[in-house]
Order: structure tokens, then C-alpha cells, then sequence
């Protein structure tokens, strides 16, 4: 069979058809992604033009492995694309967690005694699994205030002890590394709101969505690029193109495994 005829074969006219279907979901993922802030509109703009190369590569490929190639990086490309909402959804709630964390320590920094800021705080800590640390400052601040007032609250109270019964462990504070008994707000050492440091840490998490982006372009540059540039362009022209998509490959594999910042 000579190249012509496998490329006009059914096998490879569906490839360079179906392949659209996932490079459509990829290049919108994209764009909504970029509008959200989710990512950087250059790694976006990049990303597209990507997932269109993918696929003017699968119609007109310059060699006939390239039609298949490019159909299983693009799919490859939309199996992940549930992975990256579901992290990225985590990131969200876990942000909007810590936000209210935050809130709840700059209300008790202007009012120390504000009940409403520690049950709140109480509230956000029992979602997140530390459930002695709900029930210990619950207990604190609902101790000595009117029953009939605060009703609901020292019925979340009942209920939560009810659910949990074991003794909580003790969280050292990030700052100076003291151990602090559950129910302080603060480090009983050196002041440092300690469970808000806690928040930050664990219920956001590393950034892995932008990683596994980032390492996805990356990889894309060499797989599809380097082929793409040695059978489409002649000698001269080559050379930048090799050394833009060694570039390309090399910054985004650095911003797949560079350290992550500590804030
Ligand atoms: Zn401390």
C-alpha cells in the first residue's frame, strides 16, 4: 500500500474526523480556564494553538504515523480533562475554606470575644475532619451563654459530641512549633493563629493541576512539534523552529517540576 492510499484509507479518514471531537473540549477548557484566572493566558494561548496543530496534523500529516499520533495525545489530552475539574474544584472549595478561616481571625482580632467568628471557625474545622478542635472551641464558647439564645448551636454541639468521641490529638503551631491543646485559637507560645497556618497547608494543597498543564505542553512540544517541524520545514528554517519548541518544552517542564512557593 503505498502512502497515499493508507492515508485516504476509512481507518485514517475517521482519525482526522473524530479527532475535533476532543481538541473542541480541549480549546474550550482552555479559554474558560484562562477567563477564570485558573491559568496564565500565555500557557492557555499556547494550549490552543497546540490542540490545533494536533489536529491539521491528523488531516494533513506529514508522515503517515503522525495521524495516529496526534489522535492519541488529543484523547489522551480529554481522559485527563475530568482529572484536572475535579482538582481544580478541591482547590476552589479548599480556598473558600481557608477564606472564611481567614475572615473568622480578623473578626476575633477586632472583637476577641466574637461567638459568631468562633463557630464559624468551629463549623469550617468539623468539615474538614478536626473534629476535636469543632468540639473544643465550640465548648469554649458557648460556655456560661444562655441555652435558650444560642439553641441551635449547643445542639451542633450535642451532635458532634455524640459523633465523636475519641480524644483529639494536639496541631503544633507552624510558627514555633508548640504543641497546642484543641480549643486555643491562638499559639499559646508565641501568638500565631495556628489552625489558619494549618488551613493554608492542608486543605489547599500543591497546585497540581498546573503542573500536569504544564507537563502536558511540554510534552506535546516534543511529541507533535519535533516531527511537525522536520518533514513540514526545509533546512533553514528548521533550525529556530527546533530551537523555539526545545525552548517551549524546557520552560513548561520547569514550571511542571519547579518548587512551589511558600506563602
Ligand atoms: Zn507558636
Amino acid at each position: 500500500m503505498t502512502t497515499q492510499q493508507l492515508l485516504e484509507s476509512p481507518a485514517y479518514v475517521v482519525m482526522s474526523i473524530v479527532i475535533w471531537i476532543p481538541i473542541t473540549v480541549w480549546i474550550i477548557s482552555m479559554v474558560h480556564w484562562a477567563v477564570s484566572g485558573e491559568i496564565d493566558v500565555l500557557t492557555a494561548f499556547l494550549g490552543v494553538c497546540t490542540a490545533l496543530g494536533l489536529g491539521i496534523l491528523a488531516i494533513v500529516p506529514p508522515a503517515p504515523f503522525c495521524t495516529p499520533l496526534a489522535s492519541a495525545a488529543a484523547f489522551l489530552t480529554v481522559l485527563l480533562y475530568p482529572y484536572f475539574r475535579n482538582m481544580n474544584e478541591k482547590r476552589q472549595l479548599g480556598a473558600l475554606e481557608v477564606q472564611g478561616v481567614e475572615k473568622a481571625y480578623e473578626q476575633l482580632a477586632f472583637r476577641p470575644d466574637n461567638v459568631g467568628a468562633k463557630l464559624k471557625l468551629a463549623k469550617l474545622l468539623w468539615g474538614r475532619g478536626l473534629y476535636g478542635y469543632a468540639i473544643a472551641i465550640s465548648e469554649k464558647t458557648l460556655r456560661g451563654l444562655p441555652e435558650n439564645v444560642f439553641h441551635e448551636e449547643f445542639k451542633m454541639l450535642t451532635s458532634w459530641k455524640n459523633q465523636f468521641r475519641e480524644k483529639p490529638t494536639s496541631l503544633p503551631c507552624l510558627d514555633c512549633g508548640t504543641q497546642n491543646d484543641p480549643g486555643n485559637l491562638h499559639c499559646k507560645r508565641c501568638g500565631a493563629p495556628f489552625l489558619l497556618y494549618y488551613a493554608r497547608g492542608a486543605w489547599l494543597g500543591p497546585d497540581l493541576t498546573k503542573r500536569v498543564l504544564n507537563g502536558w505542553v511540554a510534552a506535546m512540544a516534543l511529541i507533535v512539534g519535533f516531527p511537525a517541524a522536520a518533514m513540514t520545514l526545509n533546512r533553514v528554517l528548521i533550525i529556530p523552529a527546533v530551537i523555539i519548541l526545545g525552548g517551549a518544552a524546557g520552560y513548561f517542564t520547569y514550571l511542571a517540576v519547579k518548587p512551589s512557593s511558600t506563602s
